[in-house]
């Protein structure tokens, strides 16, 4: 990482004290580390004596997020698709947006328009490649970290209030920012810089219990979704000649195991177990469009495939996009041979030659 420009850190901070209503932004469907990073920001803001500060959701987070928002009056989230008015007019009225865990408007889907029609200063806080930068009066943005959630301990330790103690940090803060880290990494085992884990050492010195995050994490799910793993792994995933495997989710499988919403979180890693493998997707069926995910090893761009192919993007290694039905396919049975197509044109001809 980069040193994180201290111009912007002041830059930051004034439009904090200077804001009286500020809104905080994340992505849609918002995972750990939108979630994480949304709720560290607002228990600092919480700290340098904020009033009237608030998170701004385009559509609801997973319910095994639930402990992270303990604490944060449930007025102070709310979900666009949930209570549009609501949410429009919070994002009009505030002097101060702050974005995180994503590099461009459209990743918040519906909010979008009201984040560019809002007159708020906006700051930017994220890790994906290609920000928007001229949609933001101020912008940190760093690939070399492991997460939004990273990025956003690095810049809070460098306010005054803090000045490299992360035992200063509200401890609510602290777990936050472990928890965003933690599910982005996929547990440690990818994107670790460094910093991370001199992020998590410090974390941990400053009191966060991350047995209980990883116990909130990983120890809550239900029956049906261990059972729906082990039916995709040994019934529906296919692996090519090109050494990708994919796994295609249909909405009637999906009502059969009752999938919701972060049910199948880490399940498209897993092929990539496999030596032969070095690109994995994961497609979920949805009323008009799929879904779909993308993983692959280093030396294979999960990034550039879900941009060509998928109208996504992501970072290099892990990546998301969709189809759209009809636009790219008739219907869910027309989606593995769209993937084995394209991704073996992009495998042999796109690959290596950017
Ligand atoms: P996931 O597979 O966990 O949904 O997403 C992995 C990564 O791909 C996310 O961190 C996100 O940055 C990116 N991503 C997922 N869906 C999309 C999409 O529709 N468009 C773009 N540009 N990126 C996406
Ligand atoms: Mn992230």
């Amino acid at each position: 990482m980069q040193d994180i420009n201290c111009g912007n850190i002041t830059g930051f901070a004034s439009l904090i004290s200077r804001s009286e209503r500020i809104a905080i932004v994340t992505h849609m469907r918002p995972d750990g580390d939108a979630m994480g990073s949304s709720t560290a920001m607002y228990h600092f803001l919480s700290m340098l004596g904020k009033k009237n500060h608030r998170i701004i959701i385009p559509d609801p987070f997973p319910s095994y997020l639930d402990f992270l928002t303990s604490g944060i009056p449930s007025g102070a989230i709310s979900a666009h698709s949930g209570d549009r008015t609501g949410a429009e007019e919070a994002l009009a009225g505030s002097d101060l947006i702050i974005c995180l865990d994503f590099n461009a408007f459209h990743r918040t889907d519906t909010l979008a328009d009201a984040l560019a029609s809002s007159r708020a200063d906006k700051v930017l806080i994220d890790h994906h490649i290609g920000p928007d930068r001229d949609c933001f009066a101020v912008s940190f943005s760093e690939t070399e970290v492991s997460s939004a959630s990273e990025l956003l301990y690095h810049i809070i330790m460098e306010f005054p209030q803090i000045s490299g103690d992360a035992s200063r940090l509200p401890l609510s803060c602290a777990a936050s920012l472990m928890t965003g880290m933690t599910t982005d990494t996929n547990n440690f085992a990818n994107s670790v810089y460094p910093s991370t884990l001199a992020m998590a050492s410090a974390l941990l010195a400053a009191g966060v219990d991350r047995d209980k995050i990883l116990s909130e994490l990983y120890n809550r799910h239900t029956e049906s979704r261990l059972r729906l793993m082990g039916h995709m792994m040994k019934d529906l995933m296919v692996i090519t000649e090109d050494g990708v495997a994919y796994i295609v989710l249909d909405s009637k499988t999906m009502q059969e195991y009752d999938v919701r919403e972060g049910d199948t979180e880490g399940f498209v890693n897993m092929p990539l177990s496999i030596e032969k493998v070095r690109m994995s997707l994961l497609l979920k069926e949805e009323e008009d469009r799929i879904r779909v995910s993308i993983r692959s090893k280093k030396g294979t761009s999960a990034n550039r495939c879900a941009r060509m192919f998928f109208n996504g993007g992501g970072h290099e290694n892990a990546a998301g996009g969709r189809l759209n039905k009809p636009g790219d396919i008739a219907s869910i049975e027309e989606a593995a041979g769209y993937i084995e197509k394209h991704t073996h044109i992009y495998l042999t001809e796109h690959e290596d030659n950017e």
